[in-house]
């Protein structure tokens, strides 16, 4: 199984959510077949959202895993449904426990009805855009440019640091070989 390097964003924004973002990226770093390799600052953004609700919290993290895309996203689903996150289709942009977005996927582009990656609105969102540059540099977007170049278009939001990088924890997930 190949093993691939993958950007995932993790965003906050009811109760606790520098300690909810915290315990995530623990979380994130127990995932089966895969193993946390580096991970943002926190960031503390305001919600791009038409609904009244508090800032976000925001950071992205990098993972090596064999897991393909779908399995991925499972296990993601799993950790915010082990944060109570509870799904309102119906609510675009509502305010949530923890949400985990697949980012990037190596250099693939995926689109199909329950999967897009490069994330559909990473370019619009400086608070995915500059934590992933915090940790993974001057790198090309598949199909969208540089990861400057996005920074540098993408609308203005007020966010800031709040906080440096969680220290890694090396839990059991394991890339195999
Ligand atoms: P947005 O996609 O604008 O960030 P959201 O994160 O609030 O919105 P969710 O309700 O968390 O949206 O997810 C809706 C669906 O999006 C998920 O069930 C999932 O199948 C799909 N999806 C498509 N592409 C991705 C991706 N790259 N990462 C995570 N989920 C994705
Ligand atoms: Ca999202
Ligand atoms: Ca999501």
């Amino acid at each position: 199984m190949p093993i691939e390097e993958v950007f995932i964003g993790i965003g906050s924004n009811l109760t606790n959510p520098v300690s909810i973002v915290q315990d995530a990226i623990v979380c994130l770093g127990k995932i089966t077949s895969s193993k946390l390799i580096n991970c943002s600052s926190l960031y503390q953004s305001e919600p791009v959202s038409d609904i009244v609700q508090d800032d976000y919290v925001n950071a992205v993290v990098a993972i090596e895993t064999s897991l393909q895309p779908t399995f991925l996203l499972l296990e993601l689903q799993a950790i915010e449904h082990a944060f109570y996150r509870q799904r309102d289709p119906s609510l675009k942009a509502a305010p949530r426990t923890l949400d985990l977005d697949i980012v990037l996927y190596a250099n693939r582009i995926i689109d199909d009805s329950h999967l897009t990656i490069p994330h559909p609105e990473m370019h619009n969102r400086l608070f995915v855009l500059k934590p992933l540059f915090e940790i993974a540099g001057e790198i090309y977007i598949p199909g969208l440019g540089s990861l400057s170049y996005l920074i540098d278009n993408a609308p203005a939001i007020d966010m800031h640091i709040i906080s440096e990088p969680v220290i890694l924890a090396s839990g059991p997930g394991v890339v195999p070989g």
